[in-house]
C-alpha cells in the first residue's frame, strides 16, 4: 500500500486549505482553498505543483472560500473533473466563487491605478487571479453528494461526507483507498464546528481512521462551556433602544448573519425586546439564507421545532431580508431603533460602510462586532477604540458605543477537538495537525501526543509523506 500525501496549504497557518492525495497513479485534491493572509496571499499565484488537468477529482469540505476558493484558477488551468461536495456547499459555493471572483477582479483594478499613480510595478501581475467568467465555468463541476453516502471517486477510491457542523453544507470527509488486499482511510475534518451551535446538527464523530488531518484553528485554548449569547445582544439592544439609536451590525453572511437571526428571533420571542424592525442589508447574506431555507433537512431539533411552530428565524414579524439599493437607502430615513446587520464582517467593504457612516457619529447609535477582527481593518479599528476613523474617503469622529459579543464561534476550541478525536477506538497510525497558527498547531499537536499516546506531526506548507 502506498499513498502520498501532499500539504498544498493551511500547514501552520489557517487558510489556504489543500491536500493532494496520490495513489496508484491517480490524484484527488481535498479542498482547494484560497490564503488569505496578507503575507500568504503570494501562494495563491505560485504554480501549482502538479497539472491541474491531471487530477480525477476534487472534494470540498465547505463553500468559505480559504477551502474552495481557488477552484477557478485550476479550472482556467486545465481541470475539468468532477467537485464533490454536499448540495448545500454546491448552491453557496456558486454564491462565494462569483464573489471572489469580482474581488479578484476589483483588486486587480486598483493595483494597476494605484501602481500606474506610484510610477512602480508590484510583485504580482496587475491581473485577477481570476475572472468572473472562470468562477462560472467552474460551477457545472460542482457534483452533489448525499451525507453518509459512500461515492466512488476513482479507481478502488471512496469517499463519503459527514456532518461538521461548522457552517450549513459543512462536511467531514473519510476517504477510503483500497489497494489489492488491503484498504486505509483518510480522515479530513475539514473545519469543525462547536456543538449545540444553533441550526446546525453536531459534529459527526468516527471510530475508526487510519490517518486523520485535524484542523486546529483554536487548537491552543478553551473556550470554557458555550455561553448563551441572547442576554448580552439583548441588552446591547435595549440600551441603544432606549438612548434612540440604531444596532449596526457587521456580520459574514455565511453562517454568523444566520445565527444572529436565530438569536434575535429567540429574545424577541420571548418578550425580552421591544418590537423592532431588523434589516439584513448584505445581498450575498440574503442570497445564503435563501440556500439555509433550501435545505431545512440539515437543521437540528431545536431548528426543525421552530419551523414546526412557524417560528422561522428567516420570517419572524418585522424582518426584511434587503433585496435593493432602494430598500438600502431607505433604511436611514426610518425613525426610531432599527437592527442593521450588514457584510462584510470586517467592514472592509460592502453595504456596512453605508450605514457606518450613517451611524458611527451618532451618539446613541451602537456599532455591534459579532465576529472576529483582523488587524488592519476598518473592524479591528473601531474595536481597538479609534477616534476618528476614515470611512468610503472622509474621516468621521466614533461617537457611537461600540460593543463585542464573542460568544459565537465556528470553530470548536482545544477540549472539543480532543474529544472528536477520542471517538476514535483504536490509536490512528498518524494525526496530522493543519488549519491553524503556527503555535496553535503544535501545542495541539503536543496536547494530543500527551493525552492519547498517539503519533502527531504539524506539516508546513509543501511537505510530502507516504502513509503505508
Ligand atoms: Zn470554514
Amino acid at each position: 500500500m502506498q499513498i502520498k500525501l501532499a500539504f498544498l496549504g493551511a500547514g501552520q497557518t489557517v487558510t489556504g486549505s489543500r491536500f493532494l492525495v496520490e495513489t496508484s497513479g491517480q490524484r484527488l485534491l481535498v479542498d482547494c482553498g484560497l490564503y488569505q493572509e496578507r503575507q500568504f496571499q503570494g501562494r495563491n499565484w505560485d504554480p501549482f505543483p502538479v497539472p491541474p488537468q491531471s487530477l480525477d477529482a476534487i472534494l470540498l469540505t465547505h463553500a468559505h472560500v480559504d477551502h474552495c476558493g481557488l477552484l477557478p484558477r485550476l479550472v482556467r488551468e486545465g481541470f475539468h473533473k468532477p467537485v464533490y461536495c454536499t448540495a448545500a456547499t454546491a448552491e453557496i459555493t456558486r454564491i462565494m466563487l462569483l464573489d471572489s471572483a469580482k474581488l479578484q477582479e476589483q483588486d486587480a483594478e486598483y493595483k494597476k491605478k494605484r501602481h500606474q499613480k506610484e510610477g512602480r510595478r508590484g510583485r504580482h501581475p496587475e491581473v485577477p487571479l481570476y475572472c468572473t467568467q472562470d468562477a462560472e465555468a467552474s460551477l457545472p463541476l460542482l457534483t452533489p453528494v448525499g451525507y453518509e453516502e459512500p461515492v466512488r471517486v476513482g479507481h478502488g477510491i471512496e469517499a463519503s461526507f459527514h456532518d461538521a457542523g461548522h457552517v450549513l453544507g459543512s462536511a467531514m470527509i473519510k476517504v477510503r483507498v483500497r489497494q489489492n488486499a488491503e484498504e486505509r482511510t483518510i480522515l479530513f475534518s475539514g473545519d469543525v464546528g462547536r456543538r449545540n451551535k444553533p441550526i446546525l446538527r453536531d459534529p459527526s464523530t468516527f471510530e475508526e481512521a487510519d490517518y486523520v488531518l485535524v484542523e486546529s484553528t483554536y487548537g491552543d485554548r478553551s473556550l470554557g462551556p458555550a455561553v448563551d449569547v441572547t442576554e448580552e445582544l439583548a441588552e446591547v439592544i435595549n440600551n441603544t433602544v432606549a438612548a434612540g439609536g440604531n444596532i449596526v451590525i457587521p456580520s459574514f453572511a455565511l453562517e454568523r448573519s444566520q445565527e444572529v437571526l436565530y438569536c434575535l428571533n429567540e429574545v424577541l420571542h420571548q418578550g425580552r425586546l421591544p418590537h423592532l424592525l431588523v434589516f439584513v442589508d448584505s445581498p450575498m447574506a440574503v442570497r445564503v439564507t435563501d440556500v439555509f431555507e433550501h435545505h431545512p433537512e440539515l437543521y437540528d431539533e431545536e431548528m426543525a421545532q421552530l419551523l414546526r411552530e412557524k417560528r422561522s428565524p428567516f420570517d419572524f414579524p418585522g424582518l426584511t431580508l434587503v433585496r435593493t439599493i432602494e430598500q438600502s437607502k431607505a433604511i436611514n430615513y426610518l425613525t426610531g431603533s432599527v437592527v442593521i446587520i450588514a457584510g462584510s464582517g470586517m467592514c472592509t467593504g460592502g453595504r456596512i460602510k453605508y450605514h457606518l457612516v450613517t451611524n458611527i457619529s451618532r451618539p446613541e447609535s451602537t456599532i455591534l462586532f459579532v465576529g472576529y477582527q483582523a488587524a488592519g481593518t476598518l473592524g479591528r479599528r473601531i474595536v481597538d477604540g479609534a477616534r476618528e476613523v476614515r470611512i468610503l474617503g472622509r474621516y468621521h469622529p466614533v461617537r457611537a458605543s461600540v460593543a463585542q459579543i464573542h460568544g459565537f464561534s465556528g470553530h470548536a476550541d482545544r477540549d472539543q477537538l480532543l474529544r472528536w478525536l477520542s471517538a476514535l477506538k483504536r490509536p490512528p497510525r498518524k494525526v496530522f495537525v493543519v488549519h491553524g497558527e503556527e503555535d496553535s498547531a503544535s501545542r495541539f499537536a503536543d496536547f494530543v501526543a500527551e493525552r492519547t499516546g498517539w503519533q502527531t506531526a504539524v506539516p508546513q506548507y509543501g511537505d510530502e509523506v507516504v502513509l503505508d
